[in-house]
């Protein structure tokens, strides 16, 4: 195809990636020359939900674009300031004719775009999920609300394309000024993601070459590497979803019986999990600020500032709900099953609300995403479309026994607990002096008591979830 326009700007949001990028792919396709175009956005870096591991990660991801670019001839450009000012900028110094970028979903990334869309040039393509989000719904065009209807649309729907090679040579990029990428405002003390597309495409070929066929079995394991870790790469689409799902079906293909199928199946399901809070924030936006249930809006939460504090720092005295809260603490990562125990632990025992908790997360998850972190809280707290109901409370000492059945999970994170014997490493106040001696772990001087009684704290939980249905 010849190119119609002799310039175009790609705008990259949350797409660092050269593989699998269809709005990089059309700019290509319909302009002889390409810029690749990053704007640091005040609003979204002062946000109180941009934390500094997340934004930190975010740099090294555009160092790492910028080196990819500059291999095939491109550059990165870096501007500051409102996207719409920068775009028209941009668009007057470059001549360029259009402005091509990944669509996305969350209400702040719409309205910026629709008013961008009413006085420039701007074209959207999909990729932020594996289907378009605005293709997930029902036959008569409303929206879902519950999740199994929904992957079985989902899984019906044809395959949304192969996912595009990355190209071998870009255009050069006229001469323009750019700002240098920040560095970045703090490093994790464990570095265990190094960001950037290789790092992504990496550990997709390694996850669905091997551990896929073991996740149905291994995924709730806190205490084994049983997932595939690319949560953080699929936020700022340092891999398309799109190349993630292909990625599983190929493995299907290559199952060897039922229980390795069964593994990617629940892996794919986890995709599916994610395009499905895409879509509840799509159609729902008021999730962000309300409970989707308008049973729970009227729930009585706690002011607590002792109790989320000590949740924060993760020093509740249960040792699987604060091995977790170390893990995000330390790594801007937690596994998946901690962060249900955790949730369940805020929003029930401490009877926090879950938009608190929901804020904490989103400061410090390297993948926090305001559709997958905001439907996994609701979810948690029973407040959700598809949630666990509201009288679900999780035990967390039942949860670390059968998921962390060692306590090594627990041992990593907590180092006052590594001598506890295992059958206490769950329950170490009920450890007998001699033992807290012998294991060098007093009970509230070395490690605490716990702060409050799950029994009790549990019917506190579920006559304040039961006042506010009959409110
Ligand atoms: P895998 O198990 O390997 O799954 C593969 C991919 O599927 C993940 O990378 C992720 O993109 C997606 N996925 C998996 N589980 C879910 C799920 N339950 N919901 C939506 N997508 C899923 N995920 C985020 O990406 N960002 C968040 O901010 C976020 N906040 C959460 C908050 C709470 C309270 C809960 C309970 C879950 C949250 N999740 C969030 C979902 C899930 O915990 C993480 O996606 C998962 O732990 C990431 O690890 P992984 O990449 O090894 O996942």
């Amino acid at each position: 195809m010849v190119p119609s326009m002799k310039t175009a700007i790609w705008w990259i949001r949350r797409d660092l990636r050269l593989s699998d990028n269809q709005a990089l792919s059309e700019a290509l396709h319909q302009a002889e020359k390409v810029i690749p175009l990053f704007i640091l956005d005040p609003i979204l870096q002062n946000s109180l939900n941009s934390g500094a591991p997340r934004l930190a990660f975010l740099y090294e991801g555009l160092r790492e674009l910028d080196t990819s670019l500059r291999q095939r001839g491109s550059q990165l450009i870096l501007r500051k300031g409102m996207p719409k000012n920068e775009l028209r900028v941009l668009l007057t110094e470059s001549g360029a004719e259009a402005v091509f970028a990944e669509e996305d979903i969350s209400p702040y990334a719409r309205r910026r775009d629709k008013e961008i869309d009413r006085e420039l040039p701007l074209v959207l393509l999909p990729g932020v999920t594996v289907q378009p989000v605005s293709s997930l719904c029902k036959q008569d065009g409303t929206p879902y609300t519950v999740f199994t209807p929904f992957s079985r649309m989902w899984r019906n729907q044809s395959f949304p394309g192969n996912p595009l090679e990355s190209p071998h040579q870009l255009p050069e990029v006229p001469a323009l000024t750019s700002l240098d990428i920040p560095t970045s405002p703090q490093s994790l003390p464990i570095t265990q993601f190094t960001a950037g597309e290789s790092e992504g495409q990496r550990r997709l070929k390694t996850f669905t070459n091997e551990k896929i066929f073991h996740y149905a079995a291994e995924r709730n394991r806190m205490d084994l590497e049983g997932t595939s870790t690319l949560s953080p790469y699929l936020r700022f689409g340092m891999i398309s979803a799109r190349q993630a799902a292909a990625a599983a079906y190929q493995a299907e293909a290559q199952a060897g019986n039922s229980t390795q199928r069964q593994g990617v199946e629940a892996w794919l399901n986890e995709l599916i999990w994610r395009d499905f809070y895409a879509a509840i924030l799509f159609n729902f936006p008021f999730v962000r600020e309300n409970a989707f249930r308008p049973d729970f809006r009227r729930i009585s939460w706690l002011q607590d500032a002792g109790g989320f504090t000590a949740w924060k720092e993760g020093r509740t005295g249960y040792p699987i709900v604060d091995a977790g809260m170390r893990q995000l603490n330390a790594t801007g990562w937690m596994h998946n099953r901690a962060r249900m125990i955790t949730a369940s632990f805020l929003t029930k025992d401490l009877l926090i609300s879950w938009q608190e908790g929901e804020q904490y997360f989103m400061q410090h998850l390297l993948d926090g995403d305001p559709a997958s972190n905001n439907g996994g809280w609701q979810w948690s707290a029973g407040t959700g479309t598809d949630a666990a109901p509201y009288f679900r409370v999780f035990n967390p000492v039942l949860q670390g026994q059968k998921y962390d059945p060692l306590g090594n999970y627990v041992r990593d994170w907590i180092p006052e607990l590594a001598n506890v014997p295992d059958r206490y490493i769950h329950t170490p106040w009920l450890m007998p002096p001699d033992v807290q001696q012998s294991s060098r772990c007093i009970i509230g001087k070395d490690y605490p008591g716990p702060i409050i009684d799950h029994a009790l704290a549990r019917q506190r939980a579920l006559d304040a979830y039961r006042r506010s249905i009959n409110l």
